[in-house]
């Protein structure tokens, strides 16, 4: 059959959860079993990619801050052209794909372009993260609200997020890519209302081998994070349930992901 008769192939936009490659769900791997090309990002443990058939195309689509990437446009061409010769293809995404993981655009052209396309959730970094080091983002008596949030500024010139109307609104805030900003976040906050000493925590690499992770007063989160030399990306989360951790890190030691731990202020 020729290309432009041939019927184009599924592209599956696949969450690929946040770090533990064993929280990728049953259905992403099964996904990637069947894949003819699997595009990936640079969130993604690359123990995963070895559930992809061993004669699968892997191309790496990242993006990262302050580095030369493949702009957004061109990872929806690269999708769009490999589905349209009739081949299965894997978007491999950290977390899950609809949260801050422009999953959406992606949706928007692979519809425009005629191709089928199916969204399967994965686990995302903001509740896993805080999860794994013994925080639950809600919970009872303590906090009833979480909100999630991104740190980055945006490219039009509203600020994405309405940091004052947070401030004293949400009890939990879970901030994503948002560590370089950290220091006018906090005082954003602070001066709209929220205390400094709430209980708050830098995390990189969470759920993955290389966790590193500072716990201390949101007024001196930033300051923490730097002397313990927390990375990017990171996840930023802030609220009472951040004083939970101690307790609960101790009950569930059983369940939580063995990672190497560097407290700054406890
Ligand atoms: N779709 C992803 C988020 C993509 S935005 C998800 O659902 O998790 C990228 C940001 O996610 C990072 O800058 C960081 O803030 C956060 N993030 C993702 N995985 C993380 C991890 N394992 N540890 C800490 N932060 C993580």
């Amino acid at each position: 059959m020729e290309d432009g008769l041939r019927k184009p192939g599924t592209v599956y936009l696949v969450g690929a959860g946040p770090g533990d490659p064993e929280l990728i769900t049953i259905k992403a791997a099964k996904a990637l079993e069947k894949a003819d090309v699997v595009v990936y990002d640079a969130l993604i443990q690359k123990g995963l990619l070895g559930m992809a058939p061993k004669d699968a195309l892997m191309l790496y689509m990242g993006k990262r801050a302050g580095r030369l990437c493949p702009s957004q446009e061109e990872i929806n061409d690269t999708l769009v052209e490999y589905a349209v010769t009739g081949k299965t293809v894997v978007r491999l995404k950290g977390g899950d794909p609809f949260v801050f993981g422009r999953g959406g655009e992606e949706v928007l052209a692979l519809g425009a372009a005629g191709v089928p396309c199916e969204v399967i959730p994965g686990v995302t970094s903001g509740i896993a993260v805080p999860a794994s080091m013994g925080i639950p983002v809600t919970h009872r008596g303590v906090s009833g609200s979480v909100v999630f949030v991104t740190g980055h500024p945006g490219s039009g010139l509203n600020d994405p997020v309405d940091w004052e109307g947070l401030a004293t609104s949400v009890s939990t805030i879970i901030i994503y890519m948002g560590l370089t900003r950290l220091p006018e976040i906090a005082s954003r906050l602070i001066a709209a209302g929220r205390p400094s000493d709430t209980p708050a925590a830098v995390v990189s690499q969470g759920t993955g081998e290389g966790q590193q992770q500072v716990i201390a007063p949101l007024g001196e989160l930033f300051s923490a994070a730097r002397k313990n030399g927390i990375k990017t990306p990171a996840l930023i989360i802030i609220g009472p349930v951040v004083g939970l951790r101690e307790k609960f890190a101790t009950l569930a030691a059983a369940a939580l992901p063995a990672a190497p731990v560097s407290d700054g202020i406890a």
